[in-house]
């Protein structure tokens, strides 16, 4: 079983299963979902291999772009200057539009 990094949003352990005939639409593909806030990956049918890599490129891309976020608001935040805090901004939109997208 390979090793799946933590939930990217809430840090909680995740799991991965296949999808059973009680959802017809996505019957026979794999899925990783969060336990704790049920984020999930998005269905894979055919190269079930990615799905890990996908899921842990992933909560590792969000956590880097969190950082760097959470690093330019403190430079902001000791500095008072302007220009960091757009840079602040800037690298707190970034983080927030790839934890939205549903997968990459
Ligand atoms: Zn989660």
């Amino acid at each position: 079983m390979s090793e799946l990094k933590p939930c990217p949003f809430c840090g909680a352990e995740a799991t991965r299963f296949t999808i059973g005939d009680d959802e017809p639409n996505n019957a026979g593909g794999d899925v990783i979902v969060c336990t704790g806030c049920q984020a999930s990956s998005h269905v894979e049918f055919g190269r079930k291999e990615n799905l890990v890599s996908c899921w842990n490129q992933r909560a590792e891309s969000v956590n880097t772009d969190l950082l760097e976020a959470l690093k330019a608001l403190k430079r902001a935040h000791d500095t008072f200057d302007p220009d960091e805090w757009i840079d602040a901004e800037a690298a707190a939109d970034a983080a927030i539009s790839r934890a939205e997208k549903p997968h990459g």
